[in-house]
């Protein structure tokens, strides 16, 4: 972490807002709740890589990469890329909650459009926190 910071890439800016621990099993989960309680109270700071959501997931590789299906590290980082152009921010900045918070309604329509569409977490979503209903 930096400076007491949890560390989050562009994509979990945007998905933490709608899946939360009780979706996943075992240490992934519990680490999910403390870096979103450090993320709601300290802001995080911008990763460009693997973050502290991503250390405690079985997909990364000991080589630092995703391993998901469907595309792995470059997929993600196509995700990390398109979260961080829809928020307006960049890599090593610092962000607080609430200002990722306020401008998500305003990014919805793209996400759902090029992230949510093919994404095997969308029943997750839907179910947790209604993001399928949020935006046009
Ligand atoms: S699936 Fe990939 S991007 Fe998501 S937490 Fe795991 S390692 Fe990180
Ligand atoms: S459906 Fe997938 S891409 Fe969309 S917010 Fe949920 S985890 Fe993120």
């Amino acid at each position: 972490m930096h400076l007491g910071h949890v560390r989050l890439r562009g994509h979990h800016l945007v998905c933490t807002h709608f899946y939360r621990g009780a979706d996943f099993p075992g240490e992934f989960s519990r680490n999910l709740e403390r870096v979103m309680t450090d993320f709601e109270h300290k802001g995080a700071i911008v990763e460009a890589g693997p973050d502290d959501l991503c250390v405690h997931c079985g997909r990364l590789t000991e080589n630092g990469e995703c391993k998901l299906e469907g595309g792995g590290e470059s997929s993600i980082r196509g995700l990390d890329a398109l979260a961080l152009t829809l928020l307006q921010v960049g890599v090593r900045d610092h962000v607080t909650y609430e200002t990722i918070l306020d401008r998500i309604p305003n990014i919805l329509v793209r996400w759902k459009q090029f992230a949510c569409h093919d994404c095997d977490l969308c029943n997750t979503c839907r179910n947790s926190q209604g993001l399928m209903a949020r935006g046009a």
